[in-house]
């Protein structure tokens, strides 16, 4: 089945929706049994797809996980209150003391967070590592390496990462792969298919679409399935059913809007290539961008979130470009339907182990479904702005 069919249909096997269309909003705390009998059978099947405890999850979850499944891979998902929460609980599942893990330098910064505030408490050593190591990843295990983790593309530098290599290289010494998936959504690369153990979404981004709901995944093979569940609900781990009807709404149109995101992305960064005060562009889709074969290899197309470095700029010229704009809104999140945009001054300092070098800042932007001639516009008078600004001075 191709994946714009089994958006429609993932998720919604009768048991779930009753017949109605949608799977219905099922809000619980308690379950309550009639017979000794029922309360027994609950409690054998706890974990699996059968209502015991509001923590565990009632109809409306057991339907997002099922669709999570079908939709990405792997035999289990599990639900967070954010993607942040799905990073760190399933880092910590398969950590204890002693332990060490390989992070890419390019991380999500919350996830560079927690594993030097929170995992170097707890006895968990981290070493970063260049996204575009390769095989050299080989040298960086030690003894006690027990998760390798990805993000690809990285968070606004947008290096591609060679996931399968990496993957066949930490499975020589049994350590767990996960992959920060978020980027491409449950669409655009199959973490499964390239040996990736467990994969994270924030589904605060594509999945849930608007704006309005975090939320977070993480879908596991059938070899970290039981202990990423069993860990995950140990830590309390559990989303509103309200939130969880909204991302499986969400769902159903990320096919849509991704390629719609995607052509709006693409018309707006050729149009960014070809401007004088741009260095380069850092869309996996470019061959400017580190990575960019892995990206044609592995990947199945993308979305509206890309980075574009400019050749020249101060704090007063880019103030000028980012206070005038209508359209595109300076914002920290992204994967919604509306335009947004970031300057980011201090690249370097969210890296420990890679060297970036830029004649500029950098700009991060999603590209949101407004007319791109619309957001095209806004972004030549922003430069106009900037110019008037680097003359001046
Ligand atoms: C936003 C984001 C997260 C965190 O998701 P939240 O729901 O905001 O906690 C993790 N990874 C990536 C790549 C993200 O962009």
């Amino acid at each position: 089945m191709k994946k714009d069919t089994k958006i429609i249909s993932a998720g919604r096997a009768k048991k779930w929706t009753k017949g109605v269309v949608n799977p219905p909003l099922v809000r619980a705390s308690t379950v309550v049994f009639d017979s000794v009998a029922e309360m027994k059978h609950a409690t054998r099947n706890r974990a699996n797809q059968v209502m015991f405890y509001g923590r565990r999850g009632t109809d409306t979850s057991f339907a997002f996980q099922e669709a999570m499944v079908e939709m990405e891979g792997g035999v289990g998902c599990a639900l967070y209150p954010s993607g942040t929460a799905a990073i760190s609980n399933a880092i910590l599942s398969f950590v204890k003391s002693g332990d060490h893990i390989l992070m890419v330098d390019t991380a999500y910064e919350p996830t560079r967070d927690f594993c030097g505030k929170m995992l170097a408490n707890l006895g968990v050593s981290t070493t970063y590592y260049d996204p575009m190591i390769g095989e050299g990843i080989r040298d960086l295990i030690q003894p006690n390496t027990r998760v390798l983790f990805l993000e690809s593309p990285g968070s606004l530098t947008m290096e591609v990462q060679d996931v399968p290599t990496l993957a066949r290289i930490a499975h020589e010494s049994d350590i767990t792969v996960m992959l920060d998936n978020t980027w491409a959504s449950p669409l655009n690369f199959d973490p499964f298919a390239h040996g990736v153990d467990i994969s994270i979404q924030a589904a605060t981004k594509y999945i849930v679409g608007h704006s309005d709901v975090m939320m977070g995944t993480a879908t596991a093979n059938a070899a970290h399935w039981p202990q990423l569940r069993e860990n995950s609900y140990i830590m309390g781990q559990c989303t509103s059913p309200d939130d969880i009807y909204l991302a499986m709404r969400g769902l159903r149109t990320i096919g849509v809007r991704m390629r719609q995101h995607q052509e709006n992305a693409l018309k707006v960064a050729n149009w960014l290539a070809q401007r004088e005060e741009v260095d380069h562009i850092r869309h996996p889709a470019f061959a400017t961008c580190p990575g960019h074969e892995f990206f044609k290899r592995d990947f199945s197309g993308s979305n509206g979130l890309f980075s574009f470095v400019l050749n020249r700029g101060n704090d007063e010229a880019l103030t000028a470009l980012l206070d005038g704009m209508h359209h595109f809104k300076m914002g920290y999140s992204w994967g919604g339907f509306e335009s947004l945009i970031l300057a980011v001054n201090n690249v370097q300092g969210l890296r420990s182990v890679t060297q970036w070098r830029a004649a500029g800042p950098l700009m991060r932007v999603h590209v949101g479904l407004e007319d791109p001639d619309d957001l095209i516009a806004d972004l030549e008078q922003g430069f106009a702005r900037f110019n008037q600004v680097l003359a001046k001075g």
